[in-house]
């Protein structure tokens, strides 16, 4: 089948790379040219650990106090805006125990899937790309944090994940070149990371290769989708500004934009993009282990052989390229609390990366078709897990359009569950 994916991002490629797999004609929509995007500068995990969906009971009170704060981790820009009244009411429904119970078990499936994926991926890309299973920590600075992570290690476990609970001076033996400063962690040894951008990289050439038994994966670069033609119920073309594709399958994958796209259909999806940044630096001569997560400022860290990426915060300010400097440096002085004698220079906050997550309302993507349309498939929405769930999103798609029974339920990640 002729089968058109708009967006060029993680879950696009993943989504081409299953399709190509199983013979179908793909072609990608994409408006930038594949070097920049939220899928880029990422922190590159892959977590089985995140089971939790964004939505949990506590939030709200959470980020109600997180905004009284200009260097939080979690901002909302006040405005205006219907889009985001209607988000923002749908996660307020969803922030409770009853929907953490209902997703989690679906989610940490998406996430396992993904995981074995990432080894066959691994295996098959020509170009590395840095992946390194060595797990990942949460690090704790409170005991009451340092409760909270040792009941989601239970949990973890219970899902069969594997995680070890660490003193402070444990985790300082696993940190042999760095100096540690917390209470306590717990390594999620099912984790691993990679390099985000030679990731995205070793996708797109693989793609682009002729194969034998398969179609080499067509890329339309720079190329804006400007509306579509339908007949019967079904898209039958999508139309761009640099001319019209046809399509037997068409499926959306462009991340925080996909409400808009979804508007040219007639259809309402609720997605709002949250605003991440990241800061990097290079040649460092002694550089952390593993990657962690500082629990209780909600930062990343993740260390490849000699360059560290330091990551963060949650800005739901609309797509606007605005930098908030303050928030850069949170970021930063967040690390060196846990890091404190690693000497790291202040970043240039105004070169700060920063890229749009994009987040439905209860953190849970969307994966599946839509009955608007016979030959619609959803795949976004993956907030901060899009390169964890990548690879069981791409294979799921390919089941879909195969008319395969998925091998995981998809019911919770239903397109139309808040319509
Ligand atoms: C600071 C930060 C750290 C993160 N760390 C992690 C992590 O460690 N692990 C993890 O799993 N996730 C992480 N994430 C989240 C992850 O980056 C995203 O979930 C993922 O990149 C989303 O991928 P996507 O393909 O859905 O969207 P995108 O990467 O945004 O791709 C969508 C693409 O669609 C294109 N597009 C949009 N509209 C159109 C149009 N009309 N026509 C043509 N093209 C269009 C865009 O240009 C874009 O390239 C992080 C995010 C941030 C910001």
């Amino acid at each position: 089948m002729k089968v058109t994916i708009i967006g060029g991002g993680v879950i696009g490629l993943c989504s081409a790379y299953y399709l190509q797999q199983a013979g179908h004609e793909v072609t990608v929509i994409e408006r930038n040219d594949m070097t920049d995007g939220c899928s880029f500068g990422n922190m590159g995990y892959i977590s089985p650990s995140h089971f939790i969906p964004l939505a949990t009971p506590g939030i709200i009170s959470q980020g109600l106090k997180w905004m009284m704060s200009s260097s939080s981790p979690f901002y909302i820009k006040p405005r205006l805006n219907l889009d985001l009244l209607r988000w923002g009411l749908a996660f307020w429904k969803k922030a409770n125990a009853a929907n953490v119970e209902q997703s989690a078990p679906h989610l940490n499936n998406l996430l396992q899937l993904s995981r074995h994926g990432m080894n066959e991926l691994k295996k098959e890309l020509p170009d590395s790309f840095d992946m390194m299973e060595k797990g990942c920590w949460m690090l704790y600075k409170s005991d009451k944090t340092g409760d909270h992570e040792k009941h989601l290690a239970d949990q973890a476990n219970a899902y069969g994940l594997k995680t070890i609970q660490c003193t402070s001076q444990q985790v300082q033996e696993y940190e042999t070149q760095v100096e540690v400063n917390v209470a306590g962690g717990i390594l999620y040894t099912d984790d691993c990371h990679l390099n985000p951008a030679k990731f995205m990289q070793s996708l797109f050439n693989h793609l682009q290769k002729n194969k034998p038994d398969s179609y080499r994966v067509k890329f339309w670069l720079k190329t804006e989708v400007t509306g579509f033609e339908r007949n019967n119920g079904k898209i039958t073309a999508v139309n761009t500004n640099q001319g019209k594709i046809n399509c037997d399958e068409l499926v959306i994958a462009n991340g925080s934009w996909l409400g808009s796209i979804s508007k040219m259909l007639g259809i309402k999806m609720l997605m709002q993009p949250g605003k991440g940044y990241s800061v990097m630096y290079n040649d460092l001569e002694n550089n952390l282990q593993y990657p962690s997560i500082l629990v209780d400022d909600r930062t990343a860290t993740t260390p490849i052989n000699k360059w560290l990426r330091i990551g963060g915060t949650m800005e739901l300010s609309g797509h606007s390229d605005n930098i908030l400097p303050k928030r850069v440096l949170a970021i930063y002085n967040a690390f060196k609390k846990y890091y404190p004698t690693m000497d790291l220079p202040e970043p240039d906050l105004k070169r700060a990366w920063f890229g749009y997550r994009p987040v439905s309302p209860d953190g849970m993507p969307y994966i599946g078709r839509h009955t608007k349309f016979s030959n619609l498939v959803y795949a976004g929405g993956h907030a901060m897990l899009g390169v964890s769930a990548a690879a069981g999103t791409g294979q799921l798609i390919k089941e879909i359009i195969g008319g395969e029974k998925p091998v995981i339920e998809l019911t919770a990640f239903n397109p139309e569950r808040f319509s």
